[in-house]
This record gives structure tokens, C-alpha cells and sequence, in this order.
């Protein structure tokens, strides 16, 4: 998918949940069948997700997404990989690549791994509408990176992406 229509795909998502930032991502999650876990993992995962699947007795049918995030990541680099994990779910990737994806921010725009990539974008967009943002740096002027963070619980590394891709330099 292009960029643009991984974004309009969270645009869509966000405006038939009428979600606002700072999007409430257990509420994402169950939106779209979802549990969170949360649980330390080594330092170089950022988080996993399971679909639905048929236990093998004795183990039971698990109905719905397990989300995994690493608690050994900052409060908003976890908030980042629920959202690129919702991010799969909502774009109805396979998961065929095995339990663990990351979405380490250096990946960002990475053409190698595409769902990888997507799943960045959709995470991005869902963080960090750009719509909204265009109003508040543009239309109120608000330039204030710390405080952009603040409002939408983003890293500064995934804010400072997003304020290029809108066009502000600095
Ligand atoms: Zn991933």
C-alpha cells in the first residue's frame, strides 16, 4: 500500500471510533478484538501479537488478538508498538513472519520489510492525526516539540518524524 492509503485507512479508523488525542489505546485494542500484555522482553523487541487460534488441548482456544509490548521500553516507545501492532491487525496482515515484529522508530520508512513499514505509518497517523497536528502547530502556532509530546504521548524521535513530514524544519 502507499503511504497515503495506509494513512487514509487511520483516518477511517480513527474517525469511526471518534478517537482523540491522546488516543486511548486499550480502547483501540478492543476495538479491534484485542488484549494487551504487557511483560519484559529483550531490549532489541518492541512488542508481538498473536491472532485468534485453536489451543492444543490442554491449552484453550484464545478468541481474540494477544498484543505483547516490552516493559523494558519507555511509556511512549510501548505506546508506539501497540499502535504499529493495531496497526497489523487493522491492515489485515498475515502473520506469517513469526510472533515477533518490531517497530523500532530508526525502521521508520524502511521499504525492506513493507508490512513493517505500514504497520510504522498506520502507528504514526493513529498517534498523531495530521490533520490535528497541522492545526495546532500551523493555525495555534504551537511549536513546542516537549509539550507536541506531551499532548499526543509520543517520543520525541516519532514527533520530530511527524513535524518534517508536515513541512516544519525546526
Ligand atoms: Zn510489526
Amino acid at each position: 500500500m502507499s503511504k497515503f492509503e495506509v494513512q487514509r485507512v487511520a483516518r477511517q479508523f480513527i474517525r469511526m471510533y471518534n478517537l482523540t488525542p491522546a488516543v486511548d489505546l486499550n480502547k483501540a485494542a478492543r476495538l479491534v478484538n484485542a488484549s494487551i500484555v504487557r511483560g519484559k522482553l529483550p531490549v532489541k523487541f518492541s512488542g508481538t501479537s498473536l491472532p485468534p487460534h485453536k489451543g492444543i488441548p490442554p491449552y484453550d482456544d484464545i478468541d481474540e488478538f494477544i498484543i505483547g509490548v516490552n516493559t523494558n521500553h519507555s511509556k511512549y516507545h510501548q505506546r508506539f508498538t501497540i499502535a504499529h501492532e493495531i496497526g497489523h491487525i487493522v491492515l489485515k496482515h498475515p502473520q506469517e513472519c513469526g510472533p515477533i515484529f518490531y517497530s523500532s522508530i530508526e525502521n521508520f520508512y524502511l521499504d525492506l520489510y513493507p508490512n513493517e513499514r505500514d504497520a510504522n505509518i498506520f502507528a504514526a497517523e493513529l498517534l498523531m492525526p495530521t490533520a490535528h497536528i497541522k492545526s495546532l502547530v500551523f493555525d495555534k502556532c504551537l511549536r513546542d516539540v516537549r509539550r507536541l509530546c506531551e499532548l499526543y504521548q509520543v517520543s520525541k524521535a516519532a514527533m520530530e518524524i511527524k513535524l518534517r513530514e508536515i513541512g516544519l524544519t525546526n
